[in-house]
Parts: structure tokens; C-alpha cells; sequence
């Protein structure tokens, strides 16, 4: 290809999209980020990890993303079948990790990161630019058709990024989106003002997770007095009725999120999210890689979404310039950058797995039996984003599951991206 307009181009301005344009022009080169809505958008994923918060540090985004109010958020609250509630407490993650974490509306969040992708040198943003269709010329991704202000443009780059979440531009224009039926789930939900935290039978600011036999609730506090209220169930459930129906029923099987929400009114009304759990074998190839929801998604039930997608995109930026530096061939990149995107998403996956295994179906049991003889450390590290992890006896504990696999059988990448272990260790 002959002079291409961009380093590289990014479909979609989530988390994904941004931490990847950031990445990579602070590494010299120029991206286009095209976005196919205005922002600030809704979108649901508002429960973030400690290690999330790390990350956002490391790319230096968390002192605009603190600037706004959000709910802090130093532990979850677990309630299992038959109403027993256990707490994970962030504070015993051991020294030299961040014990904390937040809780966000990702209208807000997601602009955040887009603002920051705006003014950073190298980075032109287009928003309600749509990616209609992705150039393959013998097997290389080289440039992107895209409509702005009703007009048909045509651009060219070494790299083209699908960030497009579940949209998948370019991995379904390749045919590569594949879809298991074991975790076939979808959500509805609202939020809700006026909370008063003096309600809540837990810690001020936790997240709560309700299981019951037929799926589980979030209460996820956004701000103060906002809080996000959802139902989690098979497809099958959540269209056998009503959704409003549905989710109210599913509410009241938790007693202790009810009681969180005494004296609040709606004031984003029910909203849903189906189609769960997708992935593809293929996360990069000649000129492309694909990160964050693009590639893979499942149940959100450990809220560790928006890690994997700031942590591949990280990865990702790398990993092109790297190749653009000449410090590494194309097809080595790719091999690193799909070996990391698996080992990330599978170890999550197996996570959810664990919660879901029919041989001991009540919420973190598996994981508590699992670490009775261990450090808690361990068991706190691991519901904080300890997906790439060597050392955490319970991470390599889920690996041993045969059946808990999420992709064809691949090298795992061990080195964790958020708390590399010292040249000392
Ligand atoms: C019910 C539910 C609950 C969840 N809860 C959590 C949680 O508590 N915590 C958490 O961390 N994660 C959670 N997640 C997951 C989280 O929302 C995602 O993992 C995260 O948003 C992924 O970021 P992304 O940038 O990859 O994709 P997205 O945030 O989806 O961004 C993709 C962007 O691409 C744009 N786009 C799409 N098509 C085109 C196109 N043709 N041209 C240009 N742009 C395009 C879209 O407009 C969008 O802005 C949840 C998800 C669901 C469904």
C-alpha cells in the first residue's frame, strides 16, 4: 500500500477505542478514531474492578475520570440462594495493590475518555462517523469506508482496529464471531434517584450481587443518590413475560437490594441488553487487531468488561508499534497480542463459569471453597482483575477446569498487565 492516511484507524470510541488511540499516539503515530454516535451516550457497565482503576491511573485518564462525582466502591455484597451474604472487601488485596474501586454512569465515563482521545496530539476524532465497510485486499485490512455529515468517505491505514463492541464491524464482515449456548443470558434494567445509602443493610457503596434460581440482580451505585438496578436471566426467562413484569419479580427475590432502594424513584426507565456470550478464535491477523467487546463478551457478572477492553486496547497499541517501530515482526505481534487476549478472557470466563457450575450452583461458593486454606489476598485478587495472572493459586485452580474452556486450545500468556511482578521477585 502506497502512502496510507493513517498509522492506523479505530472503529469505535469506547473504552477500547480510546485506550488504543491514546496508546498508540503517545507512541508517535497518528490514528483516526471514528465513532458512530454523538457522545455522551448511554451505555450499561457501570461496576468497575480495583484493577481497573489501576489502569486508568497508568494511562493517565484517572484524575479527569475522579473529577466527577462517582460512587466509591470498596467491596461487593454477595447474596447467595436462601438469602446467606458473604462480603469481598477490596482493603485485603494485599500491599502494593490499589484496594479500591468505582462505580460510574458511562455516559459520562465514556466521554471522559473521548474528550482525552480529542485533544491528544496525533489522535483525530470523528463522532457520528459510521463504519460502513472495511477494505480486505488479499487478506490484509487496509482501509474503511465510512459515512459523516451525509457524505461517503474512503480512508486508508497500515492498521485497522474493531473497537466497535458488540457491533463487530470487521470481525463479522471476516465471519468470525462464533457464539456458545451455555451462557445465553440477557439483562434489563433501570436506574433509580434519590438513594439514601442510610437504607442500605451493607457498606455504603458496595456493589451487590443477588443470586436466585433463576439468574441474579446487580445494585450498582453510580453517584450519591443514583443508583443502577438489573436482572440477569436465560433469554428464555426474561421473554416469558413482561420485561417490567419480569424484572420486578426477579427484584423482590432479593430482600436486601429492596431494601436499598427504599424511598427512590425511577429515573432512567427499563432498558435491555440480550445476546450474551460471543468470541472469536481470530483477534488479529495481516493489519487488524480486534479488542475489547469486538472480540469476545460474557455474562458481566464480575464487572470485569471494561478492564479487558482498556487492557487489550493497551495491549493492541503496543503491539502495532512495536511492529511499526521494526522491534517486532507483524506475525510475532499477532501471536503475543491473540495470546494475551485469550488468557485475559478465558480466565475471566472461567470466573463466570465457577458461578454458574450446576455442581454448586449458590453465588462464590465455588470461590470460597476453593481459597478456605489460602490467604484471602488471593481470593480479593482474583475478583479484581487477576486475569493474566501465574501465581494466584485459585486463577490456576479455574485453568484446571477441562470443560470451562472459551477458545480452541491455546498458549497461555502469564504476565500480568497491571501489576508486572518487580525484576526483584
Ligand atoms: C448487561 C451488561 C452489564 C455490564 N456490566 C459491566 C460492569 O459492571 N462492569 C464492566 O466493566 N463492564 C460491564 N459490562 C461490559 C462493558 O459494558 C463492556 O465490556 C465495555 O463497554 C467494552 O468496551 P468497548 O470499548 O469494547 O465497547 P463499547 O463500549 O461498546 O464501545 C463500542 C463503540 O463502537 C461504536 N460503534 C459501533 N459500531 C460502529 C460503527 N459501525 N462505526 C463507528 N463506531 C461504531 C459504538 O457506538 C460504541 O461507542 C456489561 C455489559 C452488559 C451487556
Amino acid at each position: 500500500m502506497e502512502s496510507p492516511d493513517y498509522d492506523a484507524i479505530v472503529i469505535g470510541g469506547g473504552p477500547a477505542g480510546c485506550g488504543y488511540a491514546l496508546t498508540l499516539a503517545r507512541r508517535g503515530y497518528q490514528v483516526l478514531l471514528l465513532e458512530k454516535v454523538a457522545f455522551p451516550r448511554f451505555h450499561i457497565g457501570e461496576s468497575f474492578l480495583p484493577y481497573t482503576t489501576e489502569i486508568l491511573e497508568q494511562m493517565g485518564l484517572l484524575d479527569a475520570v475522579m473529577a466527577k462525582p462517582y460512587a466509591f466502591k470498596p467491596g461487593v455484597e454477595l447474596t447467595g440462594i436462601g438469602g446467606a451474604v458473604r462480603r469481598i472487601d477490596f482493603g485485603e488485596i494485599g500491599d502494593g495493590r490499589r484496594p479500591w474501586a468505582i462505580q460510574v454512569e458511562r455516559a459520562e465515563f465514556d466521554k471522559t475518555l473521548l474528550d482525552a482521545a480529542t485533544v491528544e496530539p496525533g489522535v483525530t476524532v470523528l463522532e457520528e462517523a459510521v463504519v460502513t465497510d472495511v477494505d480486505i485486499v488479499d487478506g490484509r485490512a487496509e482501509g474503511v469506508s465510512y459515512t459523516h455529515n451525509d457524505e461517503n468517505h474512503h480512508v486508508s491505514a497500515r492498521y485497522i482496529v474493531d473497537a466497535s463492541g458488540r457491533a463487530g464491524v470487521l470481525v463479522k464482515k471476516l465471519n468470525l464471531r462464533v457464539s456458545d449456548s451455555r451462557l445465553k443470558m440477557a439483562a434489563v434494567f433501570k436506574h433509580f434517584g434519590n438513594l439514601d445509602e442510610s437504607m442500605n443493610p451493607g457498606v455504603e457503596g458496595d456493589t451487590q450481587l443477588g443470586v436466585h434460581e433463576d439468574g441474579w440482580l446487580w445494585g450498582i451505585p453510580l453517584k450519591s443518590d443514583v443508583i443502577s438496578i438489573g436482572a440477569v436471566a436465560r433469554m428464555s426467562i426474561l421473554q416469558s413475560d413482561r420485561p417490567e413484569k419480569v424484572f420486578d419479580e426477579h427484584l423482590a427475590r432479593i430482600p436486601r437490594i429492596v431494601d436499598r432502594l427504599r424511598g427512590t424513584t425511577v429515573v432512567r426507565e427499563l432498558k435491555g441488553e440480550r445476546n450474551f456470550e460471543y468470541h472469536t478464535d481470530t483477534l488479529a491477523g495481516p493489519g487488524y487487531f480486534v479488542i475489547g467487546d469486538a472480540g469476545s463478551f460474557t455474562d458481566p457478572v464480575f464487572s470485569g468488561g471494561v478492564l479487558l477492553a482498556l487492557a487489550t486496547a493497551r495491549k493492541a497499541a503496543e503491539m502495532t508499534a512495536d511492529t511499526l517501530d521494526g522491534l517486532k515482526k507483524e506475525t510475532e505481534a499477532i501471536d503475543l497480542y491473540s495470546a494475551f487476549f485469550k488468557t485475559g478472557y478465558e480466565t475471566y470466563y472461567r470466573l463466570i463459569c465457577a458461578v454458574y457450575d450446576d455442581r454448586q450452583p449458590v453465588m462464590g461458593q465455588v470461590i470460597l471453597d476453593m481459597s478456605a486454606d489460602l490467604d484471602p489476598k488471593y481470593h480479593v485478587r482474583l475478583v479484581s482483575g487477576d486475569f493474566w495472572t501465574g501465581d494466584n493459586p485459585l486463577v490456576n485452580r479455574l485453568r484446571a477446569e477441562k470443560n470451562w474452556n472459551l477458545f480452541a486450545p491455546f498458549d497461555l500468556l502469564e504476565e500480568c498487565p497491571i501489576y508486572p511482578p518487580s525484576p526483584a521477585a
